[in-house]
């Protein structure tokens, strides 16, 4: 199974909190950037993709004329997919941006909501609320699209506990059947990380974990994955595909692939991209670098590795390449090792980072 991740590197305004590929949204350039899509779509020989992710930056502030380009342009793979996803945030996604992607075949959604607190939208410079957040999860749910996903962020500057259970109750309450909740950090490039903003304290940022995922599981999401949730087995299909670390295909400025054994990054210069294209750098995965990064991405998955995938794909036992790690870890209740799988306990997951040092 492989993906296709198209990369809009555009936003309206900035995050405070974002280094993210993306600039300000400027219509000229964003049509420049749409004719270099069309020509690194045309040169990369894209052939069979299950699913179609169309990320950012935000998509959703292409102008109507420019998203329904991008659409066309995607058509042929659009048609094909199981799943086809794009980004959008509540302020630019419009009614007649709605519609244009249902037409093209877009089923799911995924919204950026960050929080629903005034005080901490202002903080992170987002403008979507709470009231415009649910009005356009009601207007896509009546568009026919069902399958929708919100992000909300923990660990903000000065976020209290009731806040964040607040958000979180106000998050299950609307029609959505996935989300993604993502601790704060704060990246040096960004406008926090310029401000020399503290991260939050390690031990309250694990009681939002935590909080999060006992009150999740109360109203019906599955945790299955570190960082996602998902109501009626509504699983991301295309980030599956990462996770089991099958190939896909990176297109747009700052966008990764792989496949075939072979990682590529595009420029992340948005003038290089216009003028000059995808200008890859390219990596031929060793075979060491491919189970590492097998594991790293299998362990974020509630149901583990496969220990019989792991040994098809790259003919060694998961638990004899990896014996002193494994046995370590298990001991100390990180991972726990059946006969089929490998995977994170719940104390093993707010550790994930540490305990894949071990693997190295
Ligand atoms: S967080 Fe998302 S919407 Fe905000 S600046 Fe970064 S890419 Fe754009």
């Amino acid at each position: 199974m492989r993906g296709l991740y198209v990369h809009v590197p555009f936003c309206d305004h900035i995050c405070a909190y974002c280094d993210f590929t993306r600039c300000g949204y400027a219509k000229g350039l964003a049509d420049k950037w749409l004719d270099a899509i069309e020509a690194e779509l045309k040169q990369r020989q894209i052939t069979d993709c299950e699913t179609v992710y169309i990320g950012g930056g935000t998509p959703s502030c292409l102008s109507l004329s420019q998203l329904e380009g991008l659409l066309k342009l995607l058509r042929p793979y659009l048609k094909n997919s199981t799943e086809a996803t794009i980004e959008v945030n509540a302020d630019s996604f419009s009614d007649d941006k709605l519609a244009v992607c249902k037409e093209y075949g877009i089923n799911r959604i995924s919204m950026g909501a960050q929080s629903f607190q005034s005080d901490l939208l202002k903080v992170i410079e987002r403008k979507a609320d709470y009231d415009m957040i649910s009005d356009a999860i009601e207007r896509i749910y009546r568009q026919g699209i069902h399958d929708i996903s919100l992000d909300l962020m923990y660990g903000l500057p000065n976020q209290t506990m009731a806040q964040w259970k607040e958000d979180l109750n106000k998050a299950a309450g609307l029609a959505i059947t996935h989300l993604s909740l993502y601790a704060l950090t704060i990246e040096e490039h960004s406008r926090f990380g310029r401000a020399n903003i503290q991260p939050c304290d390690p031990d309250l940022e694990a009681d939002f974990y935590e909080e999060a995922i006992e009150f999740l599981k109360q109203q019906g999401f599955a945790h299955y994955e570190i960082s996602n949730f998902a109501k009626d087995a509504h699983y991301a299909k295309h980030n599956l595909i990462y996770w089991h670390y099958e190939d896909f295909y990176g297109i747009g400025c700052g966008a990764s692939g792989k496949i075939n054994h072979m990682r590529y990054d595009n420029t992340r210069n948005l003038h290089t991209y216009i003028t000059k294209g995808a200008c890859p750098d390219k990596h031929m995965l060793t075979k060491q670098e491919e189970m590492f990064e097998a594991v790293m991405m299998g362990l974020r998955l509630r149901e583990g590795i496969n220990k019989q995938t792991f040994y098809n794909r790259f003919h060694e036992e998961l638990h004899m390449r990896y014996e002193q790690a494994i046995i370590k870890h298990v001991r100390l209740g990180n991972l726990i090792e059946d006969e089929k799988r490998l995977y994170t306990s719940y104390q093993g997951m707010l550790i994930l980072h540490d305990i894949l040092v071990d693997f190295l």
